[in-house]
């Protein structure tokens, strides 16, 4: 299969990803396309257990399907009081086909009595890389603490609960540049951008 070297997929239809992905990726030399440009491929379920079998399935997928090189990334929350829940499964926490909303009420309902120094907490984001010729994959996690009550209107998913102490802020209350600088996210893709420049892989290198 002859690929197109200069166009890169995003493994994902979640416009808040792509915001976040797109932006850490702005001085990559390549096209960015995402799933909203290949509607045919439809959501991918993640059946893996770990981040890293979910952000390489996605990636696979859709290499296979586009012909192109993808991007997917997988993110779990670990709650050091839940003994490490939602994990893997911070998507579908609060069941299947939920809102933001419903996983973080959930995660407050279930951590009500938890004092504040037990509400430890971690951000990890497995991104994987997939061409024809190789797969490529790093991994990038933030510490934090769970605050009692949302705070900040920015982000997606947990972040309006998800305190970064030292921000002293949630990542709800950050810019979006200022969350990339030290998120889960942007650690792992800046981690993966100097994996795939060590493979000498012909999409940066142009
Ligand atoms: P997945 O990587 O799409 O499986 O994401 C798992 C869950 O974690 C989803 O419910 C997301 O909303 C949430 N999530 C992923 N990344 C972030 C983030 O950067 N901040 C807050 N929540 C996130």
């Amino acid at each position: 299969m002859k690929e197109n070297l200069n166009t890169l997929v995003l493994a994902t239809h979640n416009r808040d990803k792509v915001q976040e992905l797109k932006s850490i990726l702005k001085d990559f030399p390549v096209e960015i396309l995402t799933l909203d440009d290949f509607p045919e491929i439809g959501e991918i379920e993640e059946t893996g257990t770990t981040l890293l079998e979910n952000a390489l399935l996605k990636a696979r997928t859709v290499h296979r399907e586009t012909g192109l090189p993808a991007i997917a990334d997988d993110t779990g929350l670990e709650v050091d009081a839940l003994d490490g829940r939602p994990g893997v499964y911070a998507a579908r926490y609060a069941g299947e086909n939920v809102s933001y909303d419903d996983n973080v009420e959930k995660l407050l309902r279930e951590m009500l009595n938890v004092p504040r120094e037990k509400r430890t907490a971690r951000f990890r984001t497995v991104v994987a890389y997939v061409d024809n010729n190789q797969e490529l994959w790093a991994e990038g996690f933030i510490k934090g603490m769970i605050l009692e009550k949302k705070q900040g209107t920015g982000g997606f998913g947990y972040d309006p609960v998800f305190w970064v102490p030292e921000r002293k802020k949630t990542f709800a209350e950050l810019s979006l540049n200022e969350k990339n600088e030290i998120s889960h996210r942007g650690v792992a893709l800046r981690k993966l951008r100097d994996v795939i420049v060590e493979n000498r892989v012909d999409i940066f290198l142009t």
